[in-house]
């Protein structure tokens, strides 16, 4: 089986190294992850009369290939992504760190630590996006129309600023990334599960719906399935906030939340869909064979499918196999989780309306994805 990402690999030395690793603590070369290879790598210097650093990976499939540092390397996000030389001196930061338009006052340093928990977030969506083919562009270097921005901000009162999404940027509330303020605020809206990673998962999907999805061919399918979008925004919002969510939440959707709007049914079951995916790639990058794992409920089969433009369903068995791997990989990781004292490690329970809607989400990624990439790195 391959996987998608190369979140572990060995050093030279033959050591394992690992996806947030710059330096290998066996034997200390230099560590470096190439988002477009997707892979995790030790390198070897590079010409030594370039001006700045430059690095070499190890490996066939980056043979040629001429690194640098991200800038953010030596800052607080401690960045261990890699440029291309090939892009120029001009550009200093990775594919990550250049979607941000705002970063934290680094003259507070109090910000350092909160910027880099959300840059750990940041680097684990965007390495997903980018090797499931979805287009990840810098809406302030890159594609100034249709690309992606973050603008992460501390507020002298951090209840001002919403974390959310609007016109291809991403705001998210830094403040969170603060773990006693995070809980304080998950405790107050009943929320079973709530990470900067869950955040910046979500919010991703509401830009690739008005990216990607808004006015496509798959609208009318969306809408059949998640609901009409059209319908008041913030008057279903204030619904949601003040009678709770919708009776039947639980068997048309991933979470409670998700029934406040179309959008945001949309944007949970991406946020899943991306949990689903990471999980189970990293799972297979370690070698766990969680095709083995026994069910606690019986397998989702054909009948959870989606159909799309009046197509007849189709057997999606690849998908079928994904939702099941998940489903037993999660119902061991709970009883571990619960085995050490902890809350479940996937708090949800997943109907068959709301596998349908993941299912949706499969299809619209596979059909959006450049066939060209990933490089789908062997294990
Ligand atoms: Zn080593
Ligand atoms: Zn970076
Ligand atoms: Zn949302």
């Amino acid at each position: 089986m391959t996987v998608l990402i190369q979140r572990t690999a060995h050093c030279q030395c033959g050591h394992p190294i690992f996806f947030r690793n710059h330096l290998c603590l066996h034997c200390g070369r230099a560590l470096g992850f190439d988002p477009d290879q997707a892979t995790i790598m030790s390198l070897e210097a590079g010409d030594e009369d370039s001006h700045v650093a430059t690095w070499r990976g190890a490996g066939a499939s980056v043979a040629g290939r001429v690194y640098r540092r991200c800038a953010n390397f030596s800052l607080a996000p401690q960045c261990n992504w890699l440029v291309l030389q090939s892009e120029g001196v001009h550009q200093e930061l990775c594919r990550c760190c250049r979607l941000n338009r705002t970063v934290p006052d680094q003259s507070i340093a109090a910000n350092a630590l909160l910027w880099n928990k959300v840059e750990i977030a940041k680097r684990r969506l965007v390495s997903s996006l980018i090797a499931l083919g979805l287009p990840v562009a810098s809406r302030v270097s890159e594609d100034t129309q249709q690309g992606l921005a973050f603008d992460l901000l501390v507020g002298a009162e951090p209840a001002a600023i919403t974390t959310g999404h609007e016109q291809g940027i991403i705001t998210i509330n830094v403040t969170e990334a603060d773990d006693v303020t995070r809980e304080t605020i998950r405790n107050a809206m009943n929320e079973p599960y709530r990470t900067l990673l869950g955040h910046v998962r979500h919010e991703s999907g509401h830009y690739y719906w008005g990216r990607l999805l808004d006015g496509s061919r798959w609208h009318d399918p969306f809408r059949m399935l998640f609901g009409d979008e059209r319908q008041d925004y913030t008057t279903a919002l204030q619904h949601y906030y003040c009678h709770g969510p919708a009776l039947d939440w639980e068997n048309t959707c991933v979470s409670a939340y998700a029934s406040a709007h179309p959008w945001e049914d949309w944007a949970e079951t991406w946020a899943h869909y991306l949990h689903m995916v990471d999980t189970l790639d990293t799972a297979t990058g370690f070698g766990i064979a969680d095709n083995h794992l026994s069910l606690l409920q019986d397998p989702f089969d054909e009948s959870v499918l989606c159909c799309n433009d009046q197509e007849q369903v189709r057997p999606d068995q690849k998908f079928l196999s994904f939702v099941n791997r998940w489903s037993g990989l999660t119902s061991v990781l709970n009883e571990f989780s619960l085995g050490m004292g902890l809350p479940d490690f996937y708090p949800f329970v997943l109907s068959s309306g709301a596998v349908t809607k993941l299912h949706f989400v499969h299809r619209f990624i596979e059909a959006f994805s450049d066939s060209t990439t990933p490089p789908a790195a062997a294990t």
